[in-house]
């Protein structure tokens, strides 16, 4: 756990952060396919013409040592992410891209986001969700987005729907 003037600290540079990558992740991905239009309408994202996805070799931590550790530990971003949704932009590492819960999760938090009324104020939900949280648990959002995104590949699959 971060202690809090620690991540009063980290916290505007998360956000700024967070703004630069989704911005050029707005720029740089492709939009989703059919298949994944319906995929975020699933899980109530509202503008899915605005997602980009955005396939990399590694998921990029903050160049800002401090935050990256923060990062890290707090198990937001690590060297084991396959993917991460920033605003409307998802990134998603190679090898995963083809996995349809992985996408599915982080439509969610793009769902999450909207809700939330837009990127600022969703990271410091995100944050503070993520701080409070009791051990052995990640969270609110986390749980609803694993959740969702488990609950409709476990549909797919039962009524075999092409995934
Ligand atoms: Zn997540």
């Amino acid at each position: 756990m971060i202690e809090q003037e620690k991540f009063d600290r980290l916290a505007p540079l998360a956000c700024h952060w967070a703004k630069a990558q989704e911005e050029y992740i707005l720029k740089h991905g492709t939009p989703l396919t059919p298949a994944q239009i319906a995929d975020a309408k699933r899980v109530d994202v509202q503008n899915s013409a605005r997602v980009r996805v955005l396939v990399v070799d590694r998921i990029p931590l903050p160049d800002d040592e401090e935050l990256a550790d923060a990062a890290r530990r707090a198990q937001i971003i690590t060297d084991a992410s396959r993917g991460v949704a920033i605003g409307h932009g998802i990134i998603i590492r190679a090898d995963s891209w083809q996995n349809r819960e992985l996408l599915l999760h982080q439509l969610a938090h793009v769902a999450q986001c909207e809700r939330s009324g837009g990127l600022e104020s969703f990271v410091g939900e995100y944050l503070c969700d993520r701080r409070t949280c009791r051990d052995f648990s990640v969270g609110s959002l986390e749980d609803e987005a694993r959740g969702l995104a488990r609950k409709i590949c476990a549909a797919a699959k039962a009524t075999k729907q092409p995934a």
